[in-house]
């Protein structure tokens, strides 16, 4: 038995959605005749009560294109020091929007309005002009951890009080949502763009999409087009984004059961030293004892699981679609046994 728990990436279609995308009505994207990219962007902002959306080949296309519509050159963009738009972008924000980043120092991931004010440089000619912060939710190297709709909304007042955007990379988002038990139509209204993942744990094969007012997405449209983002018949894979939006979110309850499970495990063996706080389905636990990260992940991969150490000290896990319970059982059995 291989269980895959290296990301909510290496998730494969399911045949209902498989099924979905032989029979999806389709058309050129770029014309903006893809019925069903239409339909999955209508379906999209609907949910979040926002006025429109725009469908992505990737979260990171999302993300860089929203920092490219929502700056200038020169910008400084504010966010947490483990941020993807950051960490995992090759270095995108400079690339493709030419600005530069102020990093925040937050608590897996999360930084407070408190921080952010901080952050905002003062009106000086001196000074590289602030205009927009990126939050993330779920906070991936803060172990899937989530923001409180409170915590949003009081950074959301320092921004505008500085007149400064507020963009949510929320390519767990979903997760964070099922765990709270909290609706889209919450988060709309606190941002001035979101940017959620298809391609994690709902299960599709690719694509994100990016969701904000009508006249910020006219914008990132043609954003999107710069960075040979316009697909044609796209509409075959944003018909995988339907079917997952329609029948695959409510079951992201069970990865986090998942994950409460093996981090419950983890914290019985000696060779842990500590688990981050698990909230959705990821799971980053600190290594102890004779072997590295890197060692006990190369045993954890002789029993046929397969995680990432995602630093000299750490490995992290990431439950998913294709994780069955008896796979997590076979999990638990090794990790009491490693
Ligand atoms: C995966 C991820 C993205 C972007 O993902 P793509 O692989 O480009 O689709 C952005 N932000 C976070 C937090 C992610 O985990």
């Amino acid at each position: 038995m291989i269980v895959d728990l290296r990301s909510d990436t290496f998730t494969r279609p399911t045949p209902g959605m498989l099924e979905a995308m032989m029979k999806a009505p389709v058309g050129d994207d770029v014309f903006g005749e893809d019925p069903s990219v239409n339909k999955l962007e209508s379906m999209a902002a609907g949910l979040f009560g926002m006025e429109a959306a725009l469908y992505c080949p990737t979260g990171t296309m999302s993300n860089q294109i929203a920092i490219k519509v929502h700056t200038q050159p020169g910008d400084e963009v504010i966010c947490d020091k483990t941020a993807h738009v950051y960490q995992y972008e090759g270095g995108g924000i400079a690339f493709n929007a030419g600005a530069q980043v102020r990093l925040l120092d937050g608590d897996h991931g999360r930084v407070t309005a408190g921080q952010v004010l901080q952050g905002i440089n003062p009106d000086d000619v001196h000074k590289a002009r602030t205009s927009l912060v990126c939050l993330e939710n779920t906070a991936n190297r803060g172990g899937g951890s989530c923001y409180t709709p409170d915590a949003i909304r009081a950074i959301r007042q320092v921004c505008d009080e500085y007149q400064l955007k507020l963009h949510l990379d929320g390519a767990r988002l979903f997760n964070a949502l099922v765990a709270r038990k909290e609706s889209p139509a919450l988060y709309g209204p606190l941002f001035h763009s979101i940017s959620v993942c298809l391609n994690k744990g709902l299960g599709c094969p690719i694509g994100s999409i990016l969701i904000g007012p009508k006249e910020f997405i006219k914008r990132a449209r043609r954003v999107r087009k710069v960075f040979g983002g316009g697909m044609r018949q796209a509409g075959f894979m944003a018909a995988a984004g339907i079917y997952a939006l329609e029948n695959q979110v409510e079951r992201l309850a069970e990865d986090h059961h998942h994950a409460r499970l093996i981090a419950d495990k983890l914290k019985q063996t000696p060779y842990v030293a500590s688990v981050l706080p698990v909230e959705t389905n990821i799971v980053i636990f600190e290594v102890t004892g004779t072997r590295t990260a890197a060692e006990l992940s190369a045993a954890l991969k002789d029993k046929g699981i397969l995680a990432i150490a995602i630093s000299p000290t750490q490995i992290r896990m990431v439950l998913h679609l294709d994780v069955s319970k008896a796979m997590v059982d076979h999990v638990l059995q090794v990790i009491a046994e490693l």
